[in-house]
């Protein structure tokens, strides 16, 4: 049998998802297969995308990236998690850390021992036991030191915060110097092929591009995957109610915090990431329930510094596209669907189908059981994100506005009310298959949304209440040593800007 391989790429959309997309495949495919990835001036990316989560330095990592090049190039910060405020009950505080906790024990994680303890009132919150945590709070930073052999200070799990634009400019130098061709214009319409493939698009200019993959980068509009092959949409606007979102940068604040902070307010909930020349911030809110007035106001009355634009306003609505590939037409970032951004994933997600991709790429039969496949992959790792962005918002105590009882009271997935049931239970967490988050993620959330368990893995009692508590203590002890060497993050990011400058000079 002979195969048609792939030889001509079109990306539709350079935003995040176009020159992300563009740059992994400029390095991953080589330059036997031609990109061309077309973009439009006239209409903005949505600009906004600056909080990401670990996964991200793996992506770098493919492309071969130098860390500190790219931090300065984005004017990026260091993150180590989210800083969850006013979710459970106001008033309370808790972070989603990434990397470890503790040292697990025999066959059963550490969680379990602290849940038997801190249940009988005899260990503190679990933010003792992550050196993230910990660090977070006195807003010290450095990166892992692999030299550091069993020492926490060798587990140290990072991501960045990230100027979007910045971001996007930096990954078109790096596509651009690999060969893609960037042409520049609006996309009018596509044409189909008579089996319903895309076959070409029409530029305003009047010219016409075709190839035999296209990669639909175009954002909100889905302009190859929505308008022209009409997949259709899965709402989850039900679970996740908010749909709209004032963003505006403001001056720095003094401090300079490794992690996102996510305030919820009456009807949503506001971000606020420290980069290096600005904060950004964000009110994620749902228009059911709060004027667009309303919303700008709680905004703009609570920065840290003096605004340095006018608040802009984005409209979404949470759910998935029916099919992430349909046909010839891979819908890659917004255009495959939306989740809100409380845990920052919607990069990770434009990685993650870029890897898939990759896996499963096409030859020109574009074989049926392989695109069921990927967009069954691609549902499984959506919804999954889906029930855990959901738990933030129902598993709360609040009943002071409609939206919190709205929240609080809605019907929930039952993948996720299973997750919920085993927690409430004996504290187990189970992490389906390759699921995003794993067990120490939704730990942070069960826990730091106040559900409590009624009880712990049975198996811990194999060990003394006195062996578990000396344990617990010698963790916490070391934990917190090893984050006192630590420096301040603001130095630590300005110490490398200046190392960076001596260098290039
Ligand atoms: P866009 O940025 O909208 O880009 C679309 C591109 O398509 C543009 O280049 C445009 O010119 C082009 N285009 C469109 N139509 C045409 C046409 N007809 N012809 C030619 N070109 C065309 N993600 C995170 O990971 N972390 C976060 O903290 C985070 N925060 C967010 C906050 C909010 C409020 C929102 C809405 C999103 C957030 N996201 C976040 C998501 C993140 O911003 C996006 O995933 C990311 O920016 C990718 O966007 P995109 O490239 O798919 O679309």
């Amino acid at each position: 049998m002979m195969q048609q391989n792939i030889r001509n790429v079109v990306i539709v959309g350079g935003g995040t998802a176009g020159w992300m997309t563009a740059a992994a495949l400029s390095q991953l495919l080589g330059p036997k297969i031609s990109l061309r990835l077309i973009e439009s001036d006239d209409i903005s990316t949505v600009g906004v995308g600056e909080s990401t989560i670990p996964m991200i330095r793996l992506f770098n990592k493919v492309l071969g990236i130098d860390e500190d090049e790219f931090m300065l190039a984005t004017k990026a910060t260091f993150k180590l998690g989210i800083e969850f405020r006013d979710w459970g009950r106001l008033g309370d505080s808790y972070m989603h850390g990434f990397g470890k906790f503790g040292q697990d024990l025999e066959t059963l994680n550490f969680y379990q021992y602290w849940l038997r303890m801190h249940l009988a009132g005899k260990a503190p919150d679990i933010e003792r036991y992550s050196i993230n945590r910990m660090a977070s709070q006195q807003n010290r930073f450095m990166r892992a030191d692999p030299s550091a052999g069993n020492s926490p200070l060798a587990e140290i799990t990072h991501a960045f915060h990230l100027d979007a634009g910045l971001y996007a400019a930096y990954l078109r130098r790096y596509a651009e110097a690999r060969g893609v061709v960037r042409t520049e214009g609006k996309v009018l319409d596509a044409q189909l092929r008579a089996d319903g493939h895309v076959e070409s698009v029409r530029m305003e200019n009047g010219a016409v591009i075709g190839a035999e993959l296209f990669i639909d980068c175009s954002g909100f509009r889905g302009l190859l995957i929505e308008q022209t092959l009409k997949t259709g949409f899965e709402d989850w606007t039900h679970w996740l109610p908010c749909d709209r979102a004032w963003a505006v940068p403001c001056e720095l604040a003094a401090d300079l915090p490794p992690y996102t902070r996510a305030s919820a307010r009456p009807a949503g909930w506001q971000w606020r990431i420290g980069l290096q020349h600005r904060t950004g911030n964000g009110h994620v809110f749902s228009s059911r329930y709060m004027s667009d007035d309303e919303a700008a106001g709680i905004l703009m009355g609570s920065l840290d510094g003096k605004p340095l634009a006018e608040p802009k306003m984005l409209r979404f609505t949470a759910g998935k596209r029916r099919k992430v590939w349909n046909r010839n037409v891979v819908a890659i970032g917004l255009s495959s669907g939306f989740l809100e951004p409380l845990e920052s994933t919607s990069i990770h997600l434009i990685q993650s189908t870029i890897a898939r991709l990759i896996s499963f790429f096409p030859d020109q039969e574009f074989c049926q059981a392989d695109i069921d496949e990927f967009n069954r992959q691609c549902d499984f790792e959506v919804e999954r994100i889906r029930d855990f962005l959901i738990l933030h918002y129902h598993a709360t105590e609040r009943n002071d506005t409609p939206f919190w009882d709205y929240c609080r009271t809605m019907d929930i997935p039952d993948t996720l009310r299973a997750k919920m049931d085993l927690w409430r239970n004996r504290g187990r967490i189970v992490r389906l298959a390759d699921e995003l988050f794993a067990e120490v993620g939704w730990l942070q959330v069960l826990h730091g949304q106040r559900i409590r368990p009624r009880g712990y893995h049975p198996l811990v009692d194999l060990q003394s209440e006195e062996d578990i508590g000396q344990y617990l203590q010698d963790i916490e002890h070391v934990i917190a040593q090893c984050v006192s060497v630590m420096p301040k993050h603001a130095d630590f990011v300005a110490n490398m800007r200046a190392s960076h400058e001596r260098k290039s000079k």
